[in-house]
């Protein structure tokens, strides 16, 4: 059966097995925050787990960094963040609505709106009578455009205490490029990774965690050979290509399926002033195809711009021509939230079990927050004690559950619904012939294993 998908059976879903829960909800909420829940914060730990092991433990030519949510505010200077990082609002005067000018003009006229000047904006939106997509009213406050970062402020001296939050984890890439090349092997060309939290001050959050305020990103800065110069230049459009490739095996990696994700190649006039291409990966949402991934060729912008701000030469000396030159840089993003948006999304599945509708998240193992569940199918006579001994030896290898409570039909269910790929349940039988049932989520079918072989039976099936 199709399931019919929509928003919100996936935000209950999300709430009602503590995947995802609304911020601080005890206080009457605070909109476009979350909570990630047991379950949540599990699969969002083995997301950012699987991709460090795939495009930093598994390659050569790839280091990680941590570096830190407050920069240097002159950083933000240098990467264009404190002048260009703006998007103009309009609030509707009659439902007190906010919406991004823009997006207003551009649904409404059909016509390119992003950066037109605030007076511009502002008339095209009278002329054209706009109507507010929430109320229908056409009555607006003149377009204003304001910086997408939040600040704060160190201390109370001085104007010079103003810091930002970070906007994207990239710049601290930069910021440490020279360091990395001190202290690691790394030749040209190279990548260096992070992961970690962003924030942005986002005039229309929403879609669920879709567009957050506080979000997290995975990203790699990979350092290339411009192509001008010594004849050996690295074929940037190569490595662009490369990379969009390990975008979508990364897609298949999490489980995502291949005719929901696409590409969406932005239109060289509409190209940001440092990029030489952008293409983002799509995936269709359950509100539409929106970008779920990023990848962009930066040239030798970010570079360039710290070396100009810092006066710290940002250059790279090829150890074997001598020959030295700011490394070119391709750039793929990844972000944490929309990844766990979508493998939900895709994962959602509804079918039929005992004559009743069953929901199952068909997650692939390496991702699944629970790999296994140990249930014992009576609170009694021994059984949950020999189920302890298997959830014990099995903790140590993979996060696994334990669960006592309630009918196993129902137990079945939960961990359906929280996508666990095997339930090993022990029964009366056990006690005589040592054998455990095991019951795979998506067919429902059950085996009968000896307890001794469990483990490697397990290991086999979840093949992490
Ligand atoms: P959008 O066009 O949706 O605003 P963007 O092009 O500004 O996104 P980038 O600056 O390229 O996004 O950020 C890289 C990645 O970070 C995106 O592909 C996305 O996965 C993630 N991301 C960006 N903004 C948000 C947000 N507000 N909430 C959640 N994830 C985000």
């Amino acid at each position: 059966m199709m399931p019919s998908m929509d928003m919100e059976k996936i935000v209950s879903l999300c709430k009602r097995r503590g995947f995802i829960y609304p911020g601080s909800e005890i206080y009457g909420g605070f909109a476009n925050t979350y909570t990630f829940g047991p379950y949540g914060s599990e699969l969002r730990k083995n997301i950012k787990d699987l991709w460090w092991k795939t495009f930093v433990q598994q390659r050569a030519d790839v280091v990680g960094i941590d570096g830190g949510i407050l920069l240097h505010p002159r950083a933000w200077e240098a990467s264009g963040h404190v002048a260009g990082f703006n998007d103009a609002m309009v609030d509707c005067k009659q439902c007190k609505a906010r919406h991004r000018a823009d997006h207003l003009i551009e649904k409404a006229l059909k016509i390119e709106a992003e950066g037109l000047t605030e007076a511009d904006l502002t008339k095209l939106i009278e002329e054209n009578k706009v109507k507010c997509p929430k109320c229908g009213v056409s009555n607006f406050t003149p377009a204003r455009y304001f910086n997408l970062m939040f600040s704060t402020e160190i201390s109370k001296t001085g104007d010079d205490s103003k810091v930002y939050l970070r906007p994207e984890t990239a710049q601290a890439i930069f910021l440490e490029f020279k360091n990395v090349l001190d202290t690691t092997r790394v030749r040209v060309p190279f990548g260096i990774a992070q992961i970690g939290k962003a924030f942005r001050n986002e005039i229309t959050p929403g879609n669920f965690i879709f567009r957050l305020i506080e979000f997290e990103q995975m990203e790699i800065e990979y350092f290339i050979r411009p192509a001008t110069g010594s004849g050996q230049a690295e074929q940037w459009q190569q490595v662009f290509e490369d990379w969009l490739a390990q975008q979508h095996r990364w897609c298949e990696l999490i489980g995502l399926k291949k005719e929901k994700v696409s590409e969406y190649e932005h239109p060289k006039e509409k190209l940001s002033h440092y990029s030489k291409r952008t293409v983002d990966i799509m995936y269709d949402f359950p509100f539409g195809r929106s970008e779920l991934y990023g990848l962009a060729y930066r040239t030798d912008f970010d570079l360039s711009q710290h070396s100009e701000f810092s006066g710290k030469e940002l250059a790279y000396r090829d150890p074997v021509t001598n020959e030295k030159f700011v490394p070119h840089v391709i750039e793929p993003t990844w972000g944490v939230d929309r990844s766990l948006l979508a493998v939900i999304c895709d994962a959602y599945d509804e079918d039929e079990a005992d004559g009743e509708t069953r929901v199952v998240l068909r997650f692939v193992p390496a991702i699944a927050p629970i790999k296994v569940a140990v249930l014992p199918l009576m609170k009694k006579d021994g059984l949950p004690e020999m189920a302890n001994t298997i959830f014990d030896q099995l903790k140590m290898k993979y996060r696994v559950e334990f669960d006592d409570g309630g009918s196993i039909g129902k137990r079945y269910r939960r961990q359906d619904e929280i996508g666990t790929p095997y339930c090993v349940t022990v029964d009366y039988e056990s006690k005589d012939d040592s054998k455990v049932t095991v019951r795979e989520r998506d067919s429902m079918k059950q085996e009968r294993i000896e307890i001794k072989e469990l483990e490697g039976w397990l290991s086999d099936h979840l093949s992490l």
